[in-house]
């Protein structure tokens, strides 16, 4: 028909102008070039559809973000509202909006401990790197101007400003790249599953947790500004720490006047069952907490870095060498991000989505592990709706496949033929769905899963990346 014909020809178009022009992030141009992209052009529930109307279930929740699922014509209405009331304003200095405002005393109810205020910024670096400006002004502040170094843990994933990338731990994320060595020094990654074999959980934890301090006390307390961590590492695989291990470390923290901040870009607003997960999932209130994402479940740019009474009692004194906090974007507190992120925070609330998680999440958990009878499945792990599986040549060494047979990307093609979209990250697989997942949905993510990777582990034998 014509309509076909004209959906053809802008698709066409679409493919042409976004492979000649869309600098894609995070993307391989050699093989870009070639294939270029996949276009999404609707989206609702559970699910996208693509420009041929295929649908896909989005086992990925855009990029662990569209936390309360797509089609929300609740957040359209507030958002339009919004633009025609005030699109945008400055928020620098002593003017406001409505949404912002409420939207800071919503996050400061939700968020734990004593953490009352909030910096906006567009997403989860600049979150991050607020927070290291707020860290260092606040050190100045207090008259310790020695106290600048960060600590962080390999294959912890913070972001990519330079400060941000410079933080994050991913080896791979560096490979070409320069980061800021001076400032910031990683401690290594708390994961269980790669731990010596003849290892307590609890011995690999205190050892963690000691590197945390030596490390500490080889850069010299005075010297240490804070540590940065993820209640669980995304990014870098979805690593669970060891129980206890949040605990331990910011007690480290407290016993150096390092400043603990939790990552929470992913873990926050519902993916482990609550707003936020830093102390109703791991029992801890840091000093900051930086958040995005599912802030506004993607639907607009948002992030947060929400920070302590006592931060912002020294921060907002008046100073004597007349330092204001000069730190601000123009977006910062936009009020067309924040009416969605209220919005969005409603929604969650009214329909109890944190409960839904709690129950449901659970479920998929319990499912995904039935994946580990599979071949080359060597862990699943995660929680809730933040999953991963970790692909392995050999289950008992765990030694890896070859990296050139990309194993998670087969895996990804196959899922995504059979109508489910995951995520490959090198030879891993991760799930971060919308949280309105329901347990048929789950049953039909596990089901592909295992169909998937079961025709991968085929092609992998086929192509002589396993034995026969
Ligand atoms: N921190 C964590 C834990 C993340 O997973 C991400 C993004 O995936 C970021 C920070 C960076 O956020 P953004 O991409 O919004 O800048």
């Amino acid at each position: 028909t014509s309509q076909n014909v004209s959906a053809q020809l802008d698709k066409q178009e679409i493919w042409q102008k976004d492979r000649d022009h869309f600098m894609h992030p995070w993307t391989d141009f050699s093989t870009f070039k070639e294939s270029g992209s996949m276009i999404f052009n609707q989206a609702d529930g559970v699910s996208i559809q693509d420009a041929d109307g295929k649908r896909y279930l989005d086992g990925i929740g855009g990029l662990w973000c569209v936390n309360i699922g797509y089609g929300r014509d609740e957040i359209a209405e507030a958002v339009a509202d919004q633009i025609r009331d005030i699109p945008y304003f400055s928020t620098f200095g002593h003017h406001t909006t409505a949404p912002a405002a409420r939207l800071a005393a919503k996050l400061a109810e939700l968020a734990p401990g004593d953490l009352n205020h909030v910096f906006y910024g567009c997403g989860g670096s600049v979150a991050n790197d607020t927070a290291v400006r707020m860290i260092h002004f606040y050190f100045n502040q207090l008259g310790q101007p020695s106290k600048k170094q960060i600590i962080s843990r390999i294959d912890g994933y913070h972001g990519s400003t330079y400060m941000a990338m410079s933080i994050t731990g991913v080896k791979f994320d560096h490979i070409g790249f320069d980061i800021d060595q001076q400032l910031v020094h990683h401690i290594s990654c708390p994961n269980p599953y790669r731990r010596p074999e003849d290892q307590s959980l609890e011995a690999f934890c205190d050892e963690k947790v000691k590197e945390l301090e030596d490390k500490i006390l080889e850069l010299g307390p005075d010297n240490v500004a804070a540590f940065f961590a993820e209640p669980i590492m995304g990014a870098g695989g979805v690593i669970v720490p060891p129980e206890g291990y949040h605990r331990k470390t910011l007690e480290v923290c407290r016993k150096y006047d390092v400043l603990y901040v939790s990552d929470e870009v992913v873990t926050a607003f519902g993916r482990l069952g609550h707003m936020f997960a830093s102390e109703d999932e791991f029992g801890i209130v840091p000093d900051i907490i930086t958040c995005a994402k599912g802030l506004t479940s993607g639907y607009l740019p948002l992030g947060a870095t929400i920070f302590s009474d006592r931060i912002y009692e020294v921060i907002s004194k008046p100073q004597a060498d007349g330092a204001i906090f000069t730190h601000g974007f123009t977006y910062s507190g936009h009020p067309v991000s924040c009416a969605a992120g209220l919005k969005n925070i409603e929604i969650m609330e009214r329909e109890g989505l944190c409960a839904h998680v709690e129950d449901v999440g659970d479920y998929f958990e319990r499912r995904l592990h039935e994946l580990e009878d599979l071949e080359i499945v060597g862990d699943v792990r995660g929680r809730k709706f933040m999953m991963c599986l970790e692909n392995v040549a050999d289950k008992t060494t765990k030694e890896l496949i070859a990296p050139e047979a990309k194993v998670g990307n087969r895996i990804a093609d196959e899922c995504q033929q059979r109508g489910l979209i995951v995520r490959p990250l090198a030879h891993m697989n991760i799930l971060s769905p919308t949280l309105i997942l329901n347990r048929e949905h789950v049953d039909f993510v596990v089901a592909t899963l295992r169909e998937s990777i079961e025709a991968a582990t085929e092609s992998l034998k086929a192509d002589g990346y396993l034995p026969r």
